[in-house]
Order: C-alpha cells, then structure tokens, then sequence
C-alpha cells in the first residue's frame, strides 16, 4: 500500500481534511487500551484501493517556531510519502508560507496535488486561478467543511500513485525492533547481527529496500525491517513519539514478527503501551524482550516477578513469549532467532479441518457456552480461512450469542491443543446457511 501525506500552513483545514478521508476507520485503533486517540496517521479506501495517509500538521516539536515546525513537516512528508496532498486555502489567497512549502515540494520531485480548500462557494472558487502561481500545476477546489471536491481529490490521489510492486519477502523471516527511544534497539540489532550471521548484500526475487537488512543464520534467511531508521536517521526523529509510532508502523507492517522492548533498567512506562498496543492491533506475531537485563538487581524470583509485572500491564499480549536479554553483554540475545522462527511457524500454522472440529467438539462438550436470553450457541463447525494470523471461522446458529469470554475459552483451548506460540488467534461466528 502507497503512503499520502497532507501537508500545509497552520488552520488551512488539514484535519478536517483527514478526518473526512478516513471516515469511519478512524476508531478502529482506538479498541485497544493505551492506544493513542489523537490520530494523524489512518486508512484510506476509496474505488478498490486502498493506501496509509498522514496528517503531518499533527506531528509538532515543542518550543519550535511555526516555520521550523512546517519545515520539518514537510520535510517528512517527502521522506514518507508517494503522494502529497498540499493544502492552501481560498480564504487568505496565496500566503508567503504556502510560497515557501511549493518550493520545497518542487525540489523533491514528488508528485504533489495542490488542493485548494475553504472554497465554500463560487466566489470563493474563482480564487483558484491565482495558486497557478505555486507552480504545482492545476490547482482543485475543495471543501473539507461542506464535503466538496474530494472524490475528484481521491481520483487524483490514485492516478498519481506510482504503481510499485512492493511484494512481501517471500520464504524469508522478516521481523521489526520497535520500542520507545532508548531501550536498546539499535543495540539489538547490532547484537542480533554480530552473533556470527552473515549479512547478505542481495537476495533474489525480493524488492530491494535499502533501510531493510538481510541476513542468514545458517541456511535461513532473514529480514530485519527498517534498521537504518533504528540506526541512522531515527535517532533525529524519534523522540517526536508521534513520528515514532508512525514509522513503527510501517515497520510492523511489513513484518511477520515484531520484537517489543522494553527498557530494563527504567521498568515499563506508560509509552510501552502505545508501542505494545500497535504490536497487537498489527495481527502480527509478537516477542516481548526485556532488555538491559544487566543492570537488573536479581534473585531467583526477580523474573518471575518481571513477568507478573508485564502480563498485568499488557493483559492483550497474554501469546507472547518475553525473552531477558541485555544487548551489551549479548547474553541471550542467541535465543531470540530460534524463537523468532517458532513464532514465525506459529502464525503461519494450518490445522487441518478435522483435528480442529474435534478439539472445538470436545471444547464444547466440556464446557457448554451459557444460554443467553433463554438462546443457547450451537457450533457447528469450524475451518480455518487464513493464516498470519490465524483465522478460525465458527459455524453457529447465531453469532450474536457469542460472547467474548467464550471465544477466549475457545482460543486456549486451541493454544493447548496446538501450541501456538506468539501468534494471536482470530475467531470469527459466522451463521451456517
Ligand atoms: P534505541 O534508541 O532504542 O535504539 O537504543 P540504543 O540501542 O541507542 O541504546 C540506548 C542506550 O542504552 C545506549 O547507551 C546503549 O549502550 C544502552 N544499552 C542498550 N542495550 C543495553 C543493555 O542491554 N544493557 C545496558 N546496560 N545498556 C544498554
């Protein structure tokens, strides 16, 4: 999926604008506990396509001047996206900022659509002429406010679109180091590529992507996705959390499983829980690694206690395994390639149909699910449709009856049976016909 960014001067109406165009996806992230609510980073689908959108105008710098603020603004926006929307606004005419960001923009060679917004009525319409003069090209009239001009918008968007294959990497392991600033990551990383793996320059048939880093351990081979952000140009960016959790997820994304760390030295923070949330929402096999386990003060039961600690605080991550590893002494950093590939099997387990009715049948017959209002679930049957992650269709007489503490009790029931490890497990009801 392409990337579009908004960019724009301050109250051109560039939220108004997202918030349009993500329509009603906009709550989908927000089911998850911890989970930032003040969006500038959403889906869009329009016709049968689909691509990520930003609203830069969100990701601010404290104590910085309006001019640095856009600067930077813009300036993500032509490192991140494949199309900009550049918005201006029919009220104030062409203002000195807007002259300043079409340079900008003209420079990346980036395709960019002027979008002219607040032009609320015909007069207000006639204002367009006068943004020829950004030299963008044909400016389009938009209302944000009055649902205007923007399926045109849209179209646009998806003309200008570069049609790029970006094809997953196939038959290889690729996984993301995500985490506040600090924790360890890049020093992860190096650790992971140290342990004598051999850093493969090219690897036939995958797209070539030069913030990615192939390796082999032995025979396999592996991705690990987005480390010159971790090592390299993060660091610039990273403490504008916003910007963070943007490139986390775009990380996440192109993974099949996300190492989640945590600082052990300072403990879990409140921000782990917008970085855990993402790895969870993702559907993506999940590793909690406790880093800096080094400078731990330990007994025998400190990591049990740990663990207590982080299963209470990420109740939703309950599948993943937590690995203690500190990346500056590399101890157990060797253990989380094998438990990369168990995870990575994990989320991509087929179970066939039998073996799985039989384990739902017994489920059932051990514990039936309470009526409710006087209507008791029957299941059917069941089959898996899809893997990464697993995806289980039950066969009910009435979805609506199941509840979500069944569907749990079903889900570890099929933990037990099937040892599934760091994957999450979707169950769907759907009514048998
Ligand atoms: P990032 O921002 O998450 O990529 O974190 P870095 O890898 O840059 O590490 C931040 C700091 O923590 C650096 O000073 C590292 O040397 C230190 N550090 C990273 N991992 C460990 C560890 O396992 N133990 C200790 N004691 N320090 C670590």
């Amino acid at each position: 999926r392409g990337t579009v960014a908004i960019v724009g001067r301050p109250n051109v109406g560039k939220s108004t604008i997202f918030n349009r165009l993500i329509g009603e996806r906009k709550s989908i992230v927000d089911d998850t506990p911890g989970v930032t609510r003040d969006r500038i980073y959403g889906t869009v689908e329009w016709l049968t396509q689909s691509f990520h959108i930003i609203d830069t105008g969100g990701i601010q710098i404290e104590d910085q001047p309006f001019s640095e603020e856009i600067n930077m603004q813009v300036d993500i926006a032509i490192e991140e996206a494949d199309v900009i929307i550049f918005i201006t606004s029919a009220k104030e005419g062409v203002m000195t900022d807007d002259m300043a960001i079409a340079r900008k923009l003209q420079k990346s060679n980036k395709p960019v659509v002027l979008a002219v917004n607040k032009a609320d009525n015909q007069e207000l319409q006639m204002a367009v002429y006068e943004f020829y003069s950004l030299g963008l090209g044909d400016p389009m009239t938009i209302s944000g406010a009055h649902g205007i001009g923007l399926g045109d918008l849209l179209d646009k968007v998806i003309e200008l679109m570069p049609k790029k294959e970006l094809k997953p990497y196939e038959g290889i392991t690729s996984f993301c180091v995500i985490g506040r600033p600090n924790v360890g990551k890049s020093s992860l990383v190096n650790a992971i590529l140290k342990e004598d793996r051999v850093i493969v320059s090219n690897i036939e048939g995958t797209t070539r992507d030069a913030i990615d880093t192939p390796f082999k351990v032995d025979d396999k081979e592996y991705m690990i996705i987005d480390t010159a952000g971790i090592r390299k140009r993060g660091k610039i960016y990273e403490n504008i959390e916003k910007y963070s959790i943007l490139r986390a997820m775009n990380a996440i994304e192109r993974s099949n499983v996300v190492l989640f760390v945590i600082d052990g030295e300072l403990g879990i923070r409140e921000q782990d829980k917008h970085v855990a949330g993402l790895a969870h929402e993702a559907g993506k096999g999940v590793i909690i690694v406790y880093n800096k386990w080094d400078t731990v003060d330990k007994d025998e039961k400190t990591m049990n206690a740990i663990e207590k600690e982080i299963r209470a605080q990420f109740v939703y991550l309950d599948y993943a395994p937590i690995a203690f590893t500190s990346a500056l002494t590399h101890s157990k950093v060797n253990k989380l390639i094998p438990l990369i590939d168990e995870v990575h099997d994990s989320c991509c387990m087929r179970i066939m149909t039998n073996v799985l009715n039989d384990v739902i049948l017994d489920a059932q017959m051990m514990n039936p699910p309470k009526p409710h209002l006087g209507k008791q679930l029957k299941i059917y049957y069941a089959s898996q449709v899809s893997v990464e992650p697993p995806t289980i269709v039950l066969f009910v007489n009435d979805p609506e009856l199941l509840h979500f503490s069944y569907s749990r009790y079903i889900e570890n029931k099929l933990r037990e049976a099937f040892g599934f490890v760091g994957t999450p497990i979707r169950i769907i009801a759907r009514k048998k016909s």
